[in-house]
């Protein structure tokens, strides 16, 4: 814990939280977009009725979390009760019904069809993925939407991110503030050894859990209002969060503050040789207590990150030699803009270019 710096916070900070609450205003999506999606589901459910009378259709990850940013994938579950379900077959079929020829005589409400169209010109089943999904793609807005099946932990764990946005509102303001920073940067692409958007999220929830007085509780360590089991592992917390509004008050930091804190804490403070950040506990556990300290296969576990319901699972392990290093040193760009830049509002979020 003595590698913790501790540096002084630059004195003008109250001038940028102005900026910082115009920035997060910004990237609120237009009602808009929110409307096509609805639309989009409502098709995709009338499709699959017909052919899946049983199945559920369930919208997952930022769409539904609270942590979408203008221009993100829509993520939707389908859930087939059925535990012998032929993924493959089921998302090859669920293609062929989306190809748009297949589509005309499909009336939903009154919506102008070809609208819909559009979002659905582009289908392709990635049967061999990790999460093998069906693939929609708008070719105007380049937005698109990924089917996955039975893929109920995540639709689980958007339910709980959401639930934590509920309590404190510094909570989204932080998370589409650094998703942003991460997308501008390249540091939030899974494929290329950085994080994902939903590791980001866990490591906002950490930090404000962290501050003291603290600005978001621990909801799996509280009374049990909610419990699910999902693939054998139990999911259970408090999850009556209107009774938990009020619960950062007392804490007053800004959004500019908290900025400027996260990016500290993770250029500076955190301990990667050590630590594991870890919601489900509400607190700091050690590498050494979750067996994460040498590289097993491809898991290299150089920053690590617990899943709060599949703690066997390390957000982090996709982070590389390479990316750790990219990652520190894209964190500690930020701390120090974040301490001595004059406009770091706009110098923060500059476009990493090659
Ligand atoms: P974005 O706006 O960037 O799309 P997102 O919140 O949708 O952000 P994704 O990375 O697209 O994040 O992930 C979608 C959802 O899938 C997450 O919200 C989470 O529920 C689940 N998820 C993603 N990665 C993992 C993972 N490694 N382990 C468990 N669940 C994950
Ligand atoms: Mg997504």
């Amino acid at each position: 814990r003595n590698l913790r710096r501790l540096i002084p916070c630059r004195h003008d900070i109250h001038r940028l939280k102005a900026p910082f609450l115009a920035i997060y205003e910004t990237l609120i999506p237009p009602e808009e977009e929110n409307a096509k999606q609805k639309q989009l589901l409502t098709l995709l459910e009338k499709l699959v009725s017909k052919e899946w009378p049983e199945a559920r259709l369930h919208l997952y990850g930022s769409c539904a979390n609270s942590f979408r940013v203008s221009k993100s994938d829509i993520d939707v579950c389908l859930a087939i009760e059925d535990p012998d379900v032929n993924k493959s077959e089921v998302l090859l079929k669920l293609a062929d019904i989306l190809q748009s020829d297949n589509l005309q005589n499909v009336q939903v409400n009154d919506l102008a069809f070809q609208d819909l169209c559009n979002v659905l010109t582009a289908v392709h089943a990635l049967t061999r993925a990790r999460v093998p999904i069906v693939k929609l793609m708008d070719p105007v807005t380049a937005i698109s939407c990924d089917i996955c099946i039975n893929n109920v932990l995540a639709v689980v764990n958007t339910k709980l991110l959401w639930d934590y946005a509920q309590i404190d509102v510094r909570l989204r303001q932080l998370a589409l503030i650094v998703k942003h920073w991460a997308k501008s940067r390249g540091v939030n692409a899974t494929y290329q050894g950085t994080l994902s958007s939903y590791a980001y999220v866990l490591m906002c929830i950490h930090f404000l859990q962290q501050r003291r007085p603290a600005i978001l509780p621990c909801l799996q360590g509280m009374e049990r209002t909610y419990a699910v089991t999902v693939d054998n592992i139990e999911c259970a917390y408090f999850d009556q969060v209107e009774k938990l509004s009020g619960f950062g008050s007392r804490n007053r930091e800004s959004i500019a503050q908290l900025v400027w804190t996260f990016f500290n804490y993770w250029a500076y403070c955190h301990d990667y040789a050590n630590d594991v950040i870890s919601i489900r506990t509400g607190s700091i556990l050690s590498k050494r207590a979750k067996d994460w300290t040498r590289r097993i296969g491809n898991d290299r576990h150089l920053i690590c990150i617990e899943d709060p319901f599949e703690i066997s699972h390390d957000l982090g392990r996709v982070v590389d030699k390479n990316s750790i290093r990219v990652l520190r040193e894209e964190f500690e760009r930020a701390a120090q803009i974040m301490q001595f830049d004059h406009d770091p509002c706009v110098t923060l979020f500059e476009p990493y270019i090659l």
